[in-house]
């Protein structure tokens, strides 16, 4: 997976999680909210169940009492119908409606009309006639016999509302005779609904089908013999049917109603059964409240948390996103590098290593991974490395810069230079060592070189004047120490000058050459130093050596030379190349003022004799005093 991709992923997944935390959140809102509608759909349901069976009894008792009011009448009728309407039988009859109606409670009231509109059962009470009322002109004008519930109408006997119910009867003769009439009181149907529990704000009105409301409850008194004619339940065509719910804002309050109405099969007339929906809903509303109040804390934790998460994760992926930038960053300077860059275990193994170690030891990263860090230290310097390494690890030095040598898989043996530092846990203790290594090897060469350059005669290879002067002083502090003796010898070629004219510079360069090698030969002791002292001039220092052997030196060297048998044909001593020598022997710690220039001087002087005395001979310094009684020092 390649970073971009990797950092695209990153960035998606805070926001895939917050859509997830909001698809949580709305789901739970969702359930619950149509967990809540659904509830309340059961309790208007339920409300409409009991509603309908509410209407349904009613319904069946209206009937059952207009049924009872019914053969009532019907006896009547065919009582009159057999025995006439002679006062002797209306007496009768009025008595018997007398029990009849004392007996019922719901019946109202009986009538006997004559065929006029004349009251026959009440004579006296009622002075007026019933020509012109509805129920009469429909049996005037009907032969039907059947039962016709007339419109609720106020009684003429007390001012109450009742209900009419009548039947025609006929005179022997078939001809039209009168009416019997049976009232039952609205008072009493209202006060029947009364004993149904239907809750308050709830009510039952029992409707004729003209539209005249014929008894209500509550409120009966305020709403009996008002029209509810022009209402939907009349004119609505799709609530023409026999019983349905039916819901509603009620014209009187303006309330919302759930209700039910059921129509007779068998009288115009028709019960509706309501029940304020508010107050229907207001226990599932402050139980969905509170349900809802929880299920909202609910919905704000997980939110809340889910945000807390969100922010995390983002925060999470900048730091990783801003580690990664750092990791590239680093590796590129790692691998960008040519110097070696490692990483060692507190097990001294490399836990990595850049891929400039095929440069700098000709190994490949992976090849060394996992191996001892100091395998390819040289032997000889690997003690000193492992005390630096072993100071480290115990934390008692954060950094070192050591030089050594370590084995090239190519090159055999290179010089490094490397800078080690700890690295620490978070805790502070030591868990490694980062070391920066660099392959020196050409400097080292360089400086080897420089060093030689600053010692050697280039001319010869013998120590130069320098070293010399370095070496005397410090053999003279050494014999000073030691105690012991210290010899010189100054060494210069006979008539150099006519050999050079002679045979050219070249030639000169040359024997001077012959010469120093005769000298290097003899230095057979490791104090001994041969060295050009200036032009055709050596010396040579002898640590630890007394006058005898100097001089046994010296007679070796001027005899050699003398073997060497270089043809000087312009000497005028000898035919060959000659060196006069004087020498000088003496013991620093005897000499309490002197330096070492008086060794130098003494052995200059011992030559110089040498010259005088007609070269080619060795002269110590002790028979140069002897010549010369007067002179001091050596
Ligand atoms: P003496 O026997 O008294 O020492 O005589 P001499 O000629 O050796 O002494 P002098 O000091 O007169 O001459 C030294 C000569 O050495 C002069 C110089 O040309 C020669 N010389 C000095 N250095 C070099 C050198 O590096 N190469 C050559 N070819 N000649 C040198
Ligand atoms: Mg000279
Ligand atoms: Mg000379």
């Amino acid at each position: 997976m390649s970073a971009a991709t990797q950092r695209a992923g990153w960035s998606r997944l805070p926001l895939r999680a917050a859509a997830f935390v909001v698809l949580t959140c709305a789901t739970i809102l969702g359930v619950s909210a149509w967990r809540e509608w659904a509830a309340r759909d059961a309790v208007l349901k339920g409300a409409e169940t009991e509603m309908a069976n509410v209407a349904r009894s009613l319904t069946q008792h209206a009937e059952d009492s207009l049924d009872l009011l019914d053969s009532g009448v019907v006896g009547v009728v065919s009582r009159l119908e057999m025995d006439g309407t002679d006062p002797a039988t209306i007496a009768k009859l009025r008595n018997l409606m007398e029990v009849r109606k004392k007996a019922t409670e719901r019946v109202h009231g009986f009538a006997i009309i004559d065929d006029h509109g004349n009251w026959l059962t009440s004579p006296g009470t009622i002075g007026s006639t019933l020509s012109d009322d509805a129920f009469f002109r429909h049996h005037q004008l009907s032969p039907k016999r059947e039962a016709h519930l007339g419109r609720p109408v106020k009684s003429l006997l007390d001012g109450e509302w009742v209900l009419t119910l009548s039947r025609r009867f006929n005179k022997p003769d078939g001809s039209f005779g009168g009416v019997v009439l049976a009232t039952i009181s609205s008072g009493y149907l209202s006060h029947f609904y009364e004993q149904f529990e239907i809750g308050r704000n709830s009510s039952v009105a029992l409707t004729h089908g003209d539209g005249l409301i014929v008894a209500r409850y509550p409120s009966n008194e305020k709403f009996v013999g008002r029209s509810v004619a022009d209402k939907p339940l009349f004119r609505n065509p799709s609530l023409q049917r026999p019983s349905g719910a039916y819901h509603f804002k009620s014209p009187l309050d303006g309330a919302e109603r759930v209700s039910f109405f059921k129509r007779s099969g068998r009288y115009p007339f028709f019960l509706l059964a309501t029940v304020d929906k508010d107050q229907l809903l207001a226990p599932w509303r402050a139980a969905a409240i509170s349900r809802m109040l929880y299920v909202l804390a609910l919905v704000m934790l997980i939110a809340i948390i889910g945000a807390v998460l969100v922010r995390q994760l983002q925060r999470g992926q900048r730091m990783a996103a801003a580690l990664v930038e750092k990791e590239a960053h680093f590796r590129l300077l790692a691998e960008g590098s040519s110097d070696m860059v490692t990483r060692i275990g507190l097990d001294e193994r490399l836990r990595y290593v850049s891929p400039s170690s095929v440069r700098v030891v000709g190994w490949r990263a992976s090849q060394l991974i996992g191996t001892p860090a100091l395998a390819g230290v040289q032997a000889d310097d690997l003690p000193q490395v492992q005390a630096l390494v072993d100071a480290m690890k115990r934390g008692e030095k954060d950094e070192v810069r050591v030089t050594y040598r370590n084995s090239h898989r190519k090159k055999g043996e290179v010089w490094l230079e490397s800078t080690m530092r700890v690295t620490r846990k978070d805790n502070g203790s030591v868990d490694g060592v980062v070391a920066i290594s660099r392959d020196i090897t050409e400097q080292k060469t360089l400086e080897t070189r420089l060093e030689t350059l600053a010692t050697e005669d280039s001319l010869t290879g013998l120590a130069n004047r320098r070293c010399f002067d370095d070496r005397l002083n410090d053999e003279w502090a050494r014999a000073y120490r030691d105690r012991s003796s210290l010899a010189l010898l100054m060494i210069d070629v006979d008539h150099f000058k006519a050999y050079n004219d002679e045979y050219g510079h070249p030639a000169g360069d040359a024997c001077l050459r012959v010469v120093a090698k005769i000298l290097a030969a003899e230095m057979h002791r490791a104090g001994d130093l041969a060295a050009r002292y200036g032009g055709e001039e050596f010396a040579m220092l002898l640590p630890n050596t007394d006058a005898a052997g100097c001089a046994r030196i010296g007679e070796r060297i001027r005899e050699a030379i003398h073997q060497a048998g270089l043809v000087h044909a312009s000497s005028p001593i000898s035919a060959s190349v000659t060196v006069s020598l004087g020498g000088a022997t003496c013991r620093p710690s005897f000499e309490r003022t002197a330096g070492s220039a008086s060794l130098v001087e003494a052995a200059d002087r011992a030559l110089y004799a040498a010259k005088d005395m007609g070269r080619d001979r060795l002269m110590m310094s002790g028979e140069v005093m002897n010549l010369l009684p007067k002179a001091s020092g050596q």
